[in-house]
């Protein structure tokens, strides 16, 4: 039955994890990571979680079956979140939302949808580069990609008119994935002014934007400002979708957090998309897990929780912005060849350095530091334990 099975190729990232444990070095350096460290390198619990746990078994729950849309507090308040209060999107009943296993469910549950009510040669784009698994899911959705420009390697920042290009170009009423913030893997995000020339190009093509939103709140500290994107295409009248996930903004990322939101024009397709997103999703998971709903929607309801949560978002956002500084002042004492200040200009957890394959190799042999082979690094993986190894690294393979 297997025998024409063929072996998939490894996952880099995974891959990546094994050969850092596997390295006997006191001084290796794990910063392929996707998940926050604090500067001692550990998994840090947000305070402001434990507290909801608390306050959770204190009510002693019972463990029945969600609904299909998942925990209505949640997903609700998942939405407020996203597009603010007041959006007047609320008020007319055009907001789907349904609970998800975290963005990647997220992700699926929206291709999988779309698949179904789309022209079947409608086309996913996706930034060059992207997040490693938006190709595999859209794919597996039965959805062809195409790549849109969208990172230079001679700035080490954004290709604007590349994009607007290959967006302009791109058969019209395409799918159209873009980060809300915190690009995964570059960390360089569009200007509110270059938002704005995107969506007129998007408008202009009929394109559907489909928001991935994996670090409100962790990119910059601000929820609000984090949301711009979403919140500005909306008010503008498109119709889109965003995969929303608690993962990193709430530390929990096993408990597999997320919500699906579709924003439509009507009350009427609300309802509709509604209906056949609950058919969708009851074929996938039936009903989504009820854990950590339950703490999200602890902390989003509880206005204590919630200023405690913004404390502790400033809190890692800090921690990872102070290491970017950190890391550009080091280089520069050093007179590393090259130019640094993309380190502080990218956003969130992920920097790109500049680095190439062979420096990327050379620094995990030769000074036992791991990242991904497109020099990408996780800003959470440094410390000030750690920041003169990586600085000095950096400056030897960059020289050699
Ligand atoms: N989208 C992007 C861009 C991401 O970086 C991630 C996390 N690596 C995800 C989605 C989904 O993560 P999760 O399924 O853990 O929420």
């Amino acid at each position: 039955v297997f025998s024409n099975v063929p072996l998939a190729p490894p996952d880099a990232i995974l891959n990546l994890s094994t050969l850092y444990k596997a390295d006997e070095s006191t001084q290796k350096v794990d910063l392929g990571v996707g998940a926050y460290r604090d500067n001692e390198g550990k998994p840090w619990v947000l305070p402001v979680v434990r507290k909801a746990e608390e306050i959770i078994f204190q009510n002693r729950p019972e463990h029945e079956y969600l609904p299909i849309g998942g925990l209505a507090s949640f997903t609700s308040s998942a939405a407020t979140l996203l597009l603010g209060k007041d959006n007047v999107a609320f008020k007319e009943n055009r907001v789907v939302s349904f609970q998800t296993i975290s963005g990647t469910g997220a992700n699926y549950l929206g291709a999988r949808f779309l698949a179904k009510f789309k022209p079947q040669d409608t086309l996913v784009l996706l930034s060059q580069p992207t997040w490693a698994n938006h190709q595999n899911i859209f794919n597996t959705a039965g959805f062809t990609t195409q790549n849109y420009r969208y990172y230079d390697p001679s700035t080490l920042g954004l290709d604007l008119q590349g994009m607007l290009q290959s967006l302009g170009d791109a058969p019209n009423g395409s799918i159209v994935v873009l980060h809300a913030c915190a690009h995964n893997p570059t960390g360089v995000d569009p200007t509110q002014d270059q938002w704005q020339q995107i969506a007129d190009v998007m408008q202009a093509k009929g394109h559907f934007p489909f928001f991935d939103c994996a670090y409100q709140g962790f990119a910059s500290g601000d929820l609000d400002r984090d949301a711009f994107a979403i919140r500005y295409f909306v008010q503008r009248g498109f119709e889109c979708s965003v995969a929303q996930s608690f993962a990193k903004n709430l530390g929990l990322y096993g408990e597999r957090v997320g919500c699906y939101h579709v924003i439509t024009k009507t009350e009427q397709s609300a309802n509709h998309v509604r209906s056949q997103v609950a058919r969708t999703s009851r074929a996938i998971i039936s009903n989504p897990p009820l854990y950590g709903a339950r703490v999200a929607s602890t902390v989003l309801n509880t206005p204590e929780l919630m200023a405690e949560w913004r404390d502790n978002l400033k809190f890692m956002a800090g921690r990872i912005i102070t290491m970017r500084d950190e890391l550009r002042q080091r280089l520069v004492q050093l007179g590393t060849p090259g130019n640094w200040d993309h380190i502080v200009n990218q956003i969130g957890m992920f920097s790109f350095t500049g680095l190439s394959p062979t420096q990327v190799e050379a620094i995990k042999t030769k000074h036992h530091i791991y990242m991904t082979s497109n020099g990408r690094i996780s800003m959470a993986g440094l410390s000030t334990h750690n920041i003169d190894h990586v600085a000095r690294a950096i400056d030897d393979v960059v020289r050699n």
